[in-house]
C-alpha cells in the first residue's frame, strides 16, 4: 500500500485549491443563499455557468472520470481523485463546478461502461460537456428498495419499443430543468432468476408519459436546484435501442455503479468533516465563556481532538479502498467499499455534531455550513445502501472467510 499521491494529483490539487479561493469562496455565501431561498426554487444560480467554463479551460473538469476522454478528463486513478473529492466536498454546492457531482458521475460511467455508441453520442457526450444533467430512477416508494430486487417497474417489450409502467421517488437531480435523461430501472422479466430480472432503460425527461409529481425534501432542504423526485411512469414508452447492456442486466450494471458512486461520497464526507473540524478549532479561539477561553476547556479539546482522529482514519481507510479499487477492481475491494460507506457517514456526523455543539446556536443556523452539512451526511446512511445492509454483507463475507480457518 503506498499512498504517496502522483505528481499529477498533487498538481491537480494545487490547481483546484486555487481555484476555489479564488472563485468558490468569494460567493460560497451568496450562492448558499440563493439556493435555499424558495423564490428561486429550480433555478441555477446566474453565475454557475462562467464558473463551469473557467473551471473546464483550466482542465478541472470530469476529474471522477477514470478513463481520460480527451481534454474532456484527465484519467485519474480512484487514489488520484480522492483528495480532489475531499477539496470539493467542503462546500456543498462545488462539485457541479468542476461537472463531478452526483448522480452525472455515475450515470456518466455507466454509460461509459456500458452505452452503446449511438448511446454515448447522444448522452454521455453532453453529459461529459456538463451541457445537461440526469437522474437515477431506481427507488420507489411502494417497496423495500433496499433491496433492489423488490422494486416493481415493469418493463414490458412491445414491437420496437419498451413500455415502462411503475413510481419510483428519491430520484436525485429530476427537478433540475436541464435535467435531459434518466436511467431506469425495472423489471423485463417477473419470472427469472431474482437477480436476473432487472433491466435498464434510457428515458429522455421529457418522454409523454413521464410526470414529476412532487420535490421532496430532506430536513426541509429542497436540494434545488437538482432536488430529489417523485416520478410517475405511466405507460412511458421508448425505442428498444435505449435499452442499457441487455435485458436482464440492471442489477449487474446497479452494482457496477454503486462501487465508485460509493467511495466518491465518503471522500466529499470527508472533505466536509475536515471543514467541520476547523471551523470548530477557529471558534474555540474566539469564545470565552466563564472567563475562560473555551479552547481551554478539556473537553473541547477532547472533541477536537477525537474528530482530528477520526477524520483522519477514515481518510485512511477511503485511501486504501481506492487503491484496492484501483489495483483489484471494484469487486475484488467490495469490502473495503462496504466498510467505507459504513464507517463515513457516521464520522462526518460526529464530527459535525460535534462543530455544531461548540459553536453553540450559530452552529445550527445558515450562517455557517455545519447545518446544510449535517443533513447532507445523513442521507448517506440511507442512500447507495442503508448502514445496515452494508454491515450484513460485510459481517456475512467476514464470517465466511474466519469460520474454516
Ligand atoms: C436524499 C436521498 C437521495 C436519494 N437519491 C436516490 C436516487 O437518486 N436514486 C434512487 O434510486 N434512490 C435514491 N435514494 C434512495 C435510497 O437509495 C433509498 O432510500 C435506500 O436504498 C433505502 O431504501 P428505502 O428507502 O426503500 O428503505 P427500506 O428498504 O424500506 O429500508 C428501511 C430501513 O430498513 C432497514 N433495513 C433494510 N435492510 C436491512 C437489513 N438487511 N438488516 C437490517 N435492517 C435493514 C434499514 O434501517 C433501512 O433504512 C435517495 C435517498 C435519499 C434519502
Amino acid at each position: 500500500m503506498n499512498f504517496e499521491y502522483s505528481n499529477k494529483s498533487l498538481k491537480l490539487q494545487e490547481q483546484l485549491n486555487a481555484f476555489i479561493a479564488k472563485h468558490l469562496l468569494p460567493v460560497e455565501k451568496e450562492v448558499s443563499s440563493f439556493l435555499v431561498n424558495p423564490e428561486n426554487a429550480w433555478q441555477r444560480w446566474p453565475g454557475l455557468q462562467a464558473l463551469k467554463q473557467e473551471a473546464k479551460a483550466a482542465g478541472l473538469w470530469n476529474l471522477f472520470l477514470p478513463k481520460a476522454y480527451g481534454d474532456l478528463s484527465p484519467g485519474l486513478t480512484n487514489l488520484e481523485y480522492a483528495p480532489l473529492a475531499e477539496i470539493m466536498g467542503r462546500i456543498l454546492w462545488s462539485s457541479e463546478v468542476f461537472n463531478c457531482s452526483p448522480p452525472d458521475t455515475g450515470n456518466m460511467e455507466v454509460l461509459a461502461k456500458y452505452g452503446t455508441p449511438a448511446q454515448q453520442e447522444k448522452w454521455l457526450k453532453p453529459l461529459l460537456n456538463g451541457t445537461i444533467r440526469s437522474a437515477f430512477l431506481m427507488t420507489e416508494p411502494d417497496v423495500a428498495s433496499s433491496d433492489a430486487t423488490n422494486i416493481e417497474t415493469s418493463i414490458v417489450a412491445d414491437g420496437n419499443e419498451y413500455v415502462i409502467k411503475g413510481r419510483k421517488w428519491w430520484s436525485s437531480g429530476a427537478m433540475d430543468p436541464n435535467c435531459k435523461i434518466a436511467i431506469v430501472m425495472g423489471k423485463t422479466d417477473f419470472n427469472a432468476p431474482r437477480h436476473v430480472q432487472q433491466s435498464m432503460v434510457l428515458v429522455p425527461m421529457d418522454t409523454p408519459g413521464l410526470k414529476i409529481e412532487r420535490p421532496l425534501s430532506v430536513f426541509g432542504y429542497t436540494d434545488s436546484p437538482e432536488g430529489h423526485a417523485e416520478i410517475l411512469l405511466d405507460e412511458v414508452r421508448v425505442p428498444k435501442e435505449n435499452l442499457l447492456l441487455g435485458e436482464g442486466r440492471g442489477f449487474e450494471i446497479a452494482q457496477g455503479r454503486l462501487g465508485p458512486g460509493r467511495i466518491h461520497h465518503c471522500m466529499r464526507l470527508i472533505g466536509m468533516a475536515q471543514r467541520s473540524l476547523e471551523l470548530m478549532s477557529q471558534r474555540v479561539t474566539q469564545r470565552t465563556p466563564f472567563g475562560r477561553n473555551l479552547e481551554t476547556y478539556s473537553s473541547v479539546r477532547q472533541d477536537i481532538a477525537k474528530s482530528a482522529c477520526e477524520i483522519e482514519q477514515t481518510r485512511l481507510l477511503v485511501l486504501s479502498a481506492a487503491d484496492k479499487m484501483d489495483k483489484v477492481g471494484n469487486k475484488q475491494a467490495k469490502d473495503l467499499i462496504a466498510m467505507i460507506k459504513i464507517v463515513a457517514p457516521n464520522m462526518a456526523l460526529n464530527v459535525i455534531d460535534r462543530a455544531i455543539q461548540i459553536m453553540g446556536g450559530k452552529g445550527v443556523s445558515s450562517d455557517t455550513p455545519l447545518a446544510h452539512f449535517y443533513a447532507s451526511a445523513r442521507i448517506l446512511r440511507l442512500a447507495d445502501g442503508p448502514d445496515e445492509v452494508h454491515m450484513s454483507q460485510l459481517g456475512k463475507h467476514v464470517i465466511k472467510k474466519y469460520s474454516n480457518t
